[in-house]
């Protein structure tokens, strides 16, 4: 029987479909799901009073909340502070805590660089310890053309790190490489070293930055939810929290991966979309590879008690309402995520469902979906964890003696170009964002700095142009 163009075709089309659905059923299966949770941050003790003025109000004491806070009060203001839950309890004290640019876009860069400068200083200014170690970061390289793609990559960075903070980096080789990774098994070829990255505690660095910031004056409000803006002529005069007003010409929402709920109920689109990792602490081992470092699918890091961090090899997007709404700015930067060597899976399930049952819309005197949800984390993934414990088994055998001794997971919202927000909203003027950070302890500092010195209209020590918000919209 002889088969028509057409009849090939279908038959081609059902192949694709067939193969097509045989591969994303898969996918769409990998667990994880937001559920209440517990903090991981060192406590740091909140205010209690809600004041009834500030110059600035900043929502959310993530990393970013409580940076931004400590650069506003050293300039002379009066900042409060609101957090829904706990200081740091939610993507800040749940990260991975390397310090480093290593593989993102040139537009972060001097973000990146000057943020390592001013963790460099914390410890001193804030006479407390901060857990930021400049130890060194190794990216080991088996391939010819991932040596050559790096090469290109660290030139690029090099020309537009700024000057009062270059980035230094090499390639090494030989013993020189052998040394940073100890008992190796594979044929690694070349290392970029890169001796001013490191890495830091994320369970004590944005807690010793939000005691930094009290010291200087910052009101830290702890259980107390903002559910929206006041205005007045368009431009923002205060924030309605659960606790009453805060009167305020300037707002700060740094609510991770809560703005856009925030900044939605009040008409202002921030499309980011969310994106799950699971992490582990190993117990200490002799001889395992020190500082920090990545060799292929094998990450670690040593945490400054001797243990060692590993994990967030695998990247889990939920599917919920907003990854529908914003899937067409989303498709490009997917297609790319897809490709790349950190897995892309997705999760479609509780948290589908309850993306169409939370609350969008709510009036100031109605209980805000933030009230319910005080700390929230995805839970983690013993699967994917097992599978990145066996790499680092098999890659550095030292680690067969070592256990896990912690598991969790975090959230990082992502915008399409993978560059964060730092920037005036323009729909409302005296209201500022800042969001979709994948390295926000890297660049915490650094981003703080700079949201400061736009509420205050001050020069910048580096370029705003690549976070302003209206590059999204
Ligand atoms: C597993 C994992 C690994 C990571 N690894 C690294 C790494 O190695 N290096 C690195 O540099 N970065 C890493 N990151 C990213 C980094 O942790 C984040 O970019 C950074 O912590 C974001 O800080 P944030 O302040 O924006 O958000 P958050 O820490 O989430 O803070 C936002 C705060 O706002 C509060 N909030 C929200 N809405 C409201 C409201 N309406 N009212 C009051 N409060 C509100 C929340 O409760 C929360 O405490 C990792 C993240 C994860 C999850």
């Amino acid at each position: 029987m002889a088969i028509t163009r057409r009849q090939m075709l279908l038959g081609t089309g059902a192949v694709v479909v067939v193969g097509g659905v045989a591969m994303t059923v898969p996918m769409l299966r990998r667990p994880g799901h937001m559920a209440p949770s517990v903090s991981r941050a060192s406590p740091v003790a909140g205010d209690t009073e809600l004041p009834a003025q500030a110059d600035v109000v900043v929502v959310g004491a993530g990393i970013m909340g409580v940076a931004t806070a400590y650069y506003l009060a050293e300039k002379g203001l009066s900042v409060v502070v609101c957090e829904k839950g706990l200081v740091a309890a939610e993507q800040s004290s749940r990260a991975y805590g390397q310090v480093t640019n290593w593989g993102q876009k040139e537009e972060v860069t001097a973000l990146g660089q000057q943020s390592k400068l001013l963790w460099s200083g914390m410890n001193e200014k804030l006479g407390a310890d901060t857990s930021y170690r400049a130890y060194g970061r190794v990216q080991a390289f088996e391939k010819d053309e991932d040596i050559e793609d790096a090469r290109e990559w660290l030139q690029k960075a090099q020309a537009v790190a700024p000057a009062h903070a270059p980035l230094t980096g090499r390639f090494v080789e030989g013993a020189e490489l052998a040394q940073l990774i100890p008992g190796a098994q594979s044929a690694w070829k070349q290392g970029l070293y890169i001796p001013d990255d490191g890495g830091m505690e994320p369970a004590l660095a944005a807690p010793a930055v939000a005691r930094g910031a009290q010291k200087l004056g910052v009101k830290i409000v702890t259980q107390c939810a903002v559910r929206g803006f006041e205005t007045e002529a368009g431009a923002v005069s205060g924030v309605v929290t659960e606790k009453g007003l805060i009167k305020a010409k300037q707002v700060v929402v740094a609510g991770g991966t809560w703005s856009r709920l925030l900044l939605g109920n009040a008409d202002i689109n921030f499309p980011v979309l969310p994106v799950y990792l699971s992490q582990q602490r190993l117990s200490v081992v002799n001889g395992a590879p020190p500082a920090v470092g990545a060799a292929g699918m094998v990450v670690w890091r040593t945490e400054v008690d001797g243990s060692f961090s590993n994990g967030p090899r695998y990247m889990t997007a939920p599917v919920t309402r907003d990854s529908l709404v914003l899937l067409p700015g989303f498709a490009t930067s997917l297609v790319g995520m897809l490709a790349s060597e950190t897995p892309l899976d997705f999760t479609l399930g509780k948290d589908f469902y309850h993306s169409f049952e939370v609350e969008r819309r709510w009036a100031m005197n109605e209980v805000s979906p933030f009230e319910s949800l005080r700390t929230m984390a995805p839970v983690h993934n013993d699967g994917t964890l097992d599978e990145c414990l066996g790499w680092i088994r098999e890659e550095f055998p030292v680690f067969q003696q070592s256990q896990p001794i912690e598991r969790w997971a975090g959230t990082i919202d992502v915008a399409s170009d993978q560059i964060p927000v730092i920037s005036p909203v323009p729909a409302m003027p005296g209201l500022f964002v800042m969001g979709a950070f994948s390295f926000g302890l890297t660049q915490g500092l650094g981003a703080g700095q700079l949201m400061a010195d736009l509420v205050t209209g001050s020069p910048t020590k580096i370029d705003a142009q690549p976070f302003q918000l209206g590059r999204l919209l």
